[in-house]
């Protein structure tokens, strides 16, 4: 029998507390699914403590199971995820957390959703946010309501990076060449049919997070930027408004000048004038940001379709 090998893409920075238990983990998990093989691609996304040196004496004690890359530097998950999904070899790709904040035995379940139930991906969502400040909470549902809103991609609420792709959908991710990678988005811009499984919160067994609350807002906002032209589009929509406005007040002005005379000299004709040039701008600008919303569509180079399947009679080959 021919056993399916899924590559599981590892992020790791700073991580040498958590490995081995993690790597217990995977091996657990192993032996509940005899069907696939588990192969653990480490990405050492440039640490500075010794998880290198923890994930070689992995690779030493588990051959088969363990690869791994490592960067120069710290280049960030989103990096790390792409090296992850370019290198790694297996029919099936599952991309976690080094920290066991996604649960391993989840693994199994989600080879089930797509080896029975015919699905391209099974990603998860977290149904609680225990455990975590609740201003973060706030915010990240802003975020989701937002992105939702504005995007042309939709992002489940709470969606983990913890998914199971086949090599089909893999493909089609790294197909996508854009420098300003949010993956997130990308996993869901591919398309295919995506399984949600949800899961109760956990808090990382070692070590602490990476993210600081500016850089989650700065992800956030790469995010929404990323993916819709929404924001340009606000500088237009003011700047018209006020136009509108000025000419409105233009006319009440000189009306009320008419009837009851001019008690402070040249204040009316300069207000106009101020908030009517200012409209103009804005509206101007907003005009030029659409146009740099084409020529950044135009240089992410994304396809324009996603093929799932392909039937062509012999002429047409
Ligand atoms: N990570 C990484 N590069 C970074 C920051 C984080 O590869 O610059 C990895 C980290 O080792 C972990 C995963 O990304 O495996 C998620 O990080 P973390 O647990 O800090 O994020 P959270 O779970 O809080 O979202
Ligand atoms: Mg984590």
């Amino acid at each position: 029998m021919n056993q399916d090998k899924i590559t599981i893409v590892v992020p790791c920075y700073n991580e040498e507390e958590v490995l081995q238990i993690f790597m217990q983990e995977i091996m657990d998990t192993q032996e509940k699914l005899p069907e696939a093989l588990l192969e653990v691609l480490f990405v050492n996304d440039g640490s500075t403590d010794n998880t290198l040196e923890g994930i070689k004496q992995l690779h030493a004690q588990y051959p088969t199971h363990v690869s791994y890359l490592s960067f120069s530097r710290n280049f960030g998950k989103e990096a790390a995820m792409i090296a992850g999904l370019e290198h790694a070899r297996g029919d099936y790709i599952a991309v976690m957390d080094a920290d066991l904040q996604d649960p391993p035995e989840m693994l199994i379940d989600m080879y089930q959703w797509i080896v029975d139930e015919g699905y391209d991906v099974v990603a998860t969502a977290r149904n609680t946010r225990a455990g975590e400040p609740p201003i973060r909470s706030f915010f990240a549902r802003m975020f989701y309501k937002l992105n939702n809103k504005i995007a042309d991609v939709h992002l489940e609420e709470g969606a983990r990076d913890y998914r199971m792709m086949t090599r089909q959908v893999v493909n089609e991710v790294i197909r996508l060449t854009e420098r300003n990678r949010f993956s997130k988005g990308l996993f869901s811009w591919v398309g295919f049919d995506v399984k949600y499984l949800e899961y109760k919160n956990v808090e990382r067994v070692a070590g602490t997070t990476s993210w600081s609350f500016w850089g989650l807002f700065d992800y956030a906002i790469d995010g929404l930027v990323t993916f819709s032209g929404a924001p340009l589009s606000l500088a237009s929509f003011v700047g018209f408004v006020t136009f509108l406005v000025s000419i409105l007040m233009g006319f009440y002005i000189v009306v009320r000048t008419l009837i009851f005379g001019d008690p402070t000299p040249g204040w009316p004709s300069l207000a106009v004038l101020i908030l009517g040039m200012s409209g103009l701008q804005l509206l101007g600008l907003g005009i030029i940001g659409k146009y740099i919303e084409k020529i950044f569509i135009e240089t992410k180079q994304r396809p324009l379709y996603v093929l799932k399947e392909k039937e062509l009679t012999k002429e047409a080959q």
